[in-house]
């Protein structure tokens, strides 16, 4: 790896490269892309811009992988952690685009959880016992229905079911293959109850509000999804308009909770399984966001970086899961999966072979088991989108680091560009990490510096 390292720095365009390794922010596995870029006058043709990775280390450039993991890349993740965040801000503050007003609109944080599948191992605190019933006896399999233990996050046994055997490992896969559907079951409803609930039909109360949201899934320690959702009531164009005055948050709030609990599907009948009803777990939380200024219910920043912060985790960042999808029940073997996870990864290969579950595609979605969907998904109308966060970021780096952005009105951009390849030499990545690590401490040295000037300033 040294004499790797040296070779590297020795490299006539190890400066370049330097430039380039930063500019990515010192990716982990960064892409390598080779070709050029001509920008050119509409009427006269004149070549006003021209790149081409012909004169670059390697004729290659190095642009983000933009994983949004943090065990595969962390400063791509951070980065996605960023613009997670600024996209739920903007959302229920107001700013890239969406109306500073939306902080008016009823605004709340919502957490619903999976049912219980079964009896688990539970964090507790101040020494309490996890299940301290000692009369509750055993159960069929003879072991005991109830643990004196004390757990915290870092015990093992934690998220783990007292009995395997009667832990329902089928419900739980099943409930992960339909929570995109438990969701929209969901938000169908919370019209239906908004609309009872303030006197109006479906069709009276959507021509007047707009209900906005954006969510993000968690895995919990007993491997269950549960989501977290910013939810926005707007009026019936979005976020410029202005909710009716006849819905307050306090009816969003009692209509979210019974939206909730009124949601049940039914997975397909299984000659197997039989048939499976499927609903929110009991456990949900609604809490109106305060406006800015307020001291009632959660501030609106501590909602979005809560949020953010679990977009940068995936099923494997957890221990819950793994990163790739598997292609074989022997790929389950990897000993640091627990025994409760393994079991899921193989509940969902074994019923992804029954053809009446085939649509579920449970072997396909295993690694995650079994939950198909993203880990941050937004109405359409919520706020800003990734894509144009970036373009903004794009437009920004260019504008900071001198290129020439004007014109682009009257030009025209012929690219091509092709991929010949991803990652670092082990040298390489050594470099590109303290690259990383001095691009974050400068990042951290800057808020602080930030932070102490509004202290002064609030302060004179
Ligand atoms: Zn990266
Ligand atoms: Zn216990
Ligand atoms: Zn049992």
């Amino acid at each position: 790896m040294d004499r790797d390292t040296i070779l590297l720095a020795q490299h006539p365009q190890f400066s370049r490269w330097l430039d380039q390794v930063t500019a990515t922010g010192g990716c982990a596995h960064p892409i390598h892309l080779k070709g050029s870029t001509t920008t050119r006058d509409a009427c006269t043709g004149e070549i006003l811009h021209h790149y081409d990775t012909a004169h670059e280390p390697g004729e290659r450039l190095l642009v983000r992988c933009r994983n949004r993991r943090a065990t595969i890349c962390a400063p791509c993740s951070r980065l996605h952690a960023g613009d997670t965040f600024h996209l739920v801000r903007a959302g229920l503050l107001g700013g890239k685009d969406v109306p500073a007003d939306v902080r008016d609109h009823p605004r709340l944080f919502v957490t619903l959880t999976a049912p219980s599948f079964g009896a688990v191992h539970r964090t507790t605190t101040d020494n309490q016992r996890c299940r301290p019933r000692r009369s509750a006896g055993h159960c069929e399999h003879g072991r005991p229905l109830s643990c004196p233990a004390s757990h915290d996050t870092a015990d093992p046994l934690t998220g783990q079911p007292l009995c395997p055997d009667c832990y329902d490992y089928p419900a739980h896969v099943l409930w992960h293959a339909h929570a995109g559907w438990l969701w929209k079951a969901f938000t169908d409803n919370l019209y239906n109850h908004l609309a009872a609930r303030t006197g109006r039909t479906r069709t009276g109360l959507r021509r007047a509000a707009r209900i906005s949201y954006a969510k993000v899934a968690e895995y919990q320690k007993r491997a269950a999804v549960h989501v977290h959702a910013v939810v926005r009531l707007d009026g019936a164009t979005g976020p410029d308009d202005p909710p009716p005055a006849w819905v307050s948050a306090e009816d969003l709030t009692a209509a979210v909770r019974t939206a909730a609990a009124a949601v049940h599907l039914h997975t397909p009948c299984s000659r197997g399984l039989g048939e499976h009803e499927l609903h929110w777990g009991s456990e949900l939380d609604v809490r109106p966001l305060r406006a800015f200024g307020g001291h009632e219910g959660l501030g609106d920043d501590a909602v979005a970086a809560y949020v953010a912060k679990y977009v940068t985790k995936g099923s494997a960042d957890t221990g819950i899961g793994l990163d790739h999808p598997i292609t074989s029940p022997d790929d389950i073997t990897t000993g640091w999966l627990s025994a409760h996870v393994r079991t899921l990864i193989h509940t969902c290969w074994r019923l992804g072979g029954l053809p009446e579950l085939e649509p579920l595609r449970l072997r396909a979605w295993a690694h995650t088991l079994g939950y198909r969907g993203h880990i941050l998904t937004k109405s359409r109308v919520y706020s800003t989108t990734y894509a144009a966060l970036r373009a903004e970021r794009a437009e920004y780096q260019g504008a900071a680091t001198g290129a020439d952005v004007a014109d682009v009105l009257d030009a025209v951009t012929e690219a091509s560009w092709r991929y010949v390849g991803s990652g670092h030499t082990p040298g390489a990545a050594l470099i590109a990490a303290g690259i990383a690590e001095d691009l974050l401490r400068n990042g951290e040295v800057a808020r602080v510096a930030l932070r102490e000037r509004r202290a002064d300033e609030a302060a004179s």
